[in-house]
């Protein structure tokens, strides 16, 4: 596999060969940056973890250059930084035994631009690499442009793949914006309260975000929390940890969707809802 970026890697946690590595893939998650997947995509992951028929392989297209640092890392360079973060990337895919994890090491800006079409064609060549039935990536709701630049790419690539090259299921999932405000019947509801050790681990290795000034792993794990217990207001929790995607596969089969048009459908459906209970209830 020829990837654009010369510092782009595929990074094999059990040491197999990368095609062998690709070929394991179920489950795939593509995310803007390190830390990203295992907030996000957590399902994917416990869903392979000791499975010997299931992978998960992660895809970080973002080389980690301009991430927020404090104390440790306070006086690390943009470099320095980027070698940090890749590394934090690296202890979570052992740690979480996924298949593989793929560095495509682009700049913010290569990411955003839409008229940049290298990271479509990497991404082309992993999913057509990795066939995997599911991916995960950020939800179009998301208030980073980085993570919403990077769904419209995923997008792009699986439009331009072969059917037999796409996933049964899309899933847009949270990590700059929750999605409990979505109505219950458009929330795709993941139940990921096994292996709770494993899911503090996974955000916990992130020490360069964590330490340098922001609590995701206290966060991520609290949201999941809130999702489980605030999803129903009538009956006990039946889960302790949950969290919610949105279905983006109509827009992976339907060229001429729109996705800001598919995205508003789920905001109207809301606003909907919230007038509606008010009118029956004034
Ligand atoms: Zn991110």
């Amino acid at each position: 596999m020829e990837l654009h970026n010369s510092a782009a890697e595929i990074y094999v946690p059990d040491g197999s060969p990368v095609n062998v590595a690709l070929s394991r893939t179920t489950h795939l998650g593509v995310s803007a940056h390190q830390d990203d997947l295992e907030i996000m995509a957590y399902h994917g992951i416990l869903e392979c973890f000791g499975k010997s028929d299931k992978g998960f392989t992660g895809v970080t297209i973002t080389n980690g250059s301009g991430s927020p640092r404090d104390g440790l890392y306070g006086n690390y360079t943009d470099e320095e930084m980027q070698v940090v973060r890749r590394k934090e990337q690296k202890k979570a895919a052992y740690v979480g035994e996924y298949a593989a994890h793929v560095f495509l090491h682009y700049s913010s800006n290569a990411v955003k631009d839409p008229g940049n079409f290298d990271v479509v064609g990497d991404l082309k060549q992993i999913i057509a690499a990795s066939k995997p039935q599911v991916i995960y990536t950020h939800n179009l709701a998301d208030k980073h442009d980085t993570h919403v630049a990077t769904t419209l790419r995923v997008i792009r690539a699986l439009r331009e793949l072969p059917g037999d090259s796409r996933p049964q299921r899309l899933y847009g999932c949270e990590v700059w914006r929750n999605l409990d405000w979505l109505n219950d019947n458009d929330k795709v509801v993941f139940n990921v309260e096994a292996h709770e050790n494993l899911a503090m681990s996974l955000v916990g290795v992130f020490d360069s975000q964590v330490s340098g000034g922001k609590r995701y792993d206290l966060a991520t794990m609290g949201r999941r929390r809130a999702n489980a217990t605030y999803l129903a207001s009538h009956g006990v929790d039946e889960s302790t940890s949950l969290i919610f995607g949105t279905d983006l596969t109509p827009l992976m089969h339907d060229d001429k969707l729109d996705a800001g048009e598919y995205v508003q459908g789920f905001i109207d459906r809301f606003a909907k809802e919230v007038s509606g209970r008010i009118a029956k209830l004034s």
